[in-house]
């Protein structure tokens, strides 16, 4: 078995494949990128709607199986080795091992809107608001470049082979990031630290991550006392946002 053979979980069930076209809003105008098109169940459906469809599929039996439509370009080749080309909507029912990576890769690009399945449980971490016990580093990511929107969760047995857990369709629509900060590779790192011990008070996981962050433990005093003695789970990203900016002027 091929490494990528494990990614391939086909989407079958009619309904949903027609909901994710739907969902895509699509016209003549639209440049759709696919990343793995698989056998083309879903490319088809994409290339009756929209202008131009181009599909990225890393297995070439699957590739060579796209060549059938006159307005879909194929792209035979693993979607994180590619410079995408122009695309206005991306349309895919994605492997999943690569979601993460794939989406901040996405993200990089200018595009209008994104209709993307996941994992289920990785869409909720990618929507989900401060308090709740999926809300994360993804959550944060995601919200600083995207807006998400669950639109339905999809059961394992609308796709052949079924996967071990259920999927959900997510709505992407990129926007300028709703605060600021003054150094985002920085804020991301401090996210990283904040989370990697979730049960603990911030301050707590700031210490333990003082040397990922470049700071010494010094730093931690000008911090405001009564927001650092609280989880980062319960803390906005905003207020994350603001924290990080203070302690990126006492970098070492
Ligand atoms: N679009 C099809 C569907 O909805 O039924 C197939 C989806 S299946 C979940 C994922 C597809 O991505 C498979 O066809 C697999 O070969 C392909 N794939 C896996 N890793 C890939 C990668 N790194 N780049 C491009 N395609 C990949």
């Amino acid at each position: 078995m091929k490494w990528y053979k494990k990614d391939q979980h086909f989407l079958i069930d009619e309904h949903v494949l027609g909901r994710i076209t739907e969902y895509g809003n699509l016209n003549s105008l639209d440049t759709v990128l696919e990343i793995g098109a698989g056998f083309g169940n879903l490319t088809e459906k994409l290339a009756r709607k929209a202008g131009k469809v181009i599909a990225i599929e890393v297995d070439p039996e699957l590739a060579s199986s796209l060549n059938r439509f006159d307005n879909v370009e194929v792209i035979v080749g693993d979607a994180m080795k590619q410079d995408f080309p122009h695309f206005n909507k991306v349309i895919s029912n994605l492997p999943y091992s690569i979601s993460s990576p794939v989406t901040f890769k996405l993200l990089e690009n200018k595009f209008d809107m994104g209709i993307l399945m996941y994992q289920h449980e990785f869409a909720e971490r990618m929507v989900a608001i401060p308090g709740s016990k999926d809300y994360g580093r993804l959550s944060i990511a995601v919200q600083y470049r995207a807006n998400v929107e669950i639109m339905e969760v999809v059961p394992r047995l609308a796709f052949s082979a079924p996967p071990q857990v259920n999927s959900a369709i997510v709505r992407l629509v990129p926007q300028p990031p709703p605060y600021e900060v003054n150094d985002v590779d920085f804020f991301m790192k401090f996210v990283t630290a904040a989370f990697s011990q979730r049960r603990k008070k911030l301050k707590n996981a700031i210490l333990n991550n003082a040397a990922f962050l470049g700071i010494s433990d010094k730093a931690l005093e000008k911090l405001p006392p009564d927001m650092i003695d609280r989880r980062a789970e319960t803390i906005s990203p905003e207020e994350l946002a603001k924290l990080s900016d203070i302690l990126f002027e006492e970098k070492i």
